[in-house]
């Protein structure tokens, strides 16, 4: 018995280590990629189509200290996104917007002009 439950912990252990698993672009991918076109009003620099995207789910918020990720662009056209958020419109956009951004690494990763101001995908912090 005990072999047998040895064995399911490793294969357990297997499985999460193959996290993050590729997805199929999420449905609501193109009305996102629309919507982050049009907050934005940027058009995506060429060779960046939404087709380029590479998805992948991974149990983001269990990953994070914070317990608060639940979307991640890697440049420069993967995106992870947490269980919960794989039909959320709004963590998708924000992804979308990274990727049609494709900002160099020195550049700020969440510039407030476009995730603030024109996208409304973050907040200001007010007052202290
Ligand atoms: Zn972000």
């Amino acid at each position: 018995m005990k072999v047998i439950a040895l064995g399911l912990w490793v294969l357990l252990l297997i499985a999460m280590s193959q996290r993050p698993l590729p997805i199929a672009m999420p449905a609501i991918a193109p009305q996102a990629w629309e919507a982050a076109q049009s907050c934005s009003q940027l058009k995506p620099k060429p060779g960046f189509d939404l087709a380029r995207v590479h998805w992948y789910v991974d149990d983001l918020r269990v990953k994070d200290r914070f317990h608060a990720m639940i979307g991640l662009w890697i440049a420069p056209d993967t995106i992870i996104l947490d269980p919960l958020t794989l039909n959320d419109s709004v963590t998708v956009v924000h992804e979308l917007l990274h990727y049609l951004l494709q900002p160099a690494p020195n550049e700020e990763k969440h510039p407030v002009l476009y995730f603030v101001y024109r996208c409304h995908l973050l907040q200001l912090p007010v007052g202290g």
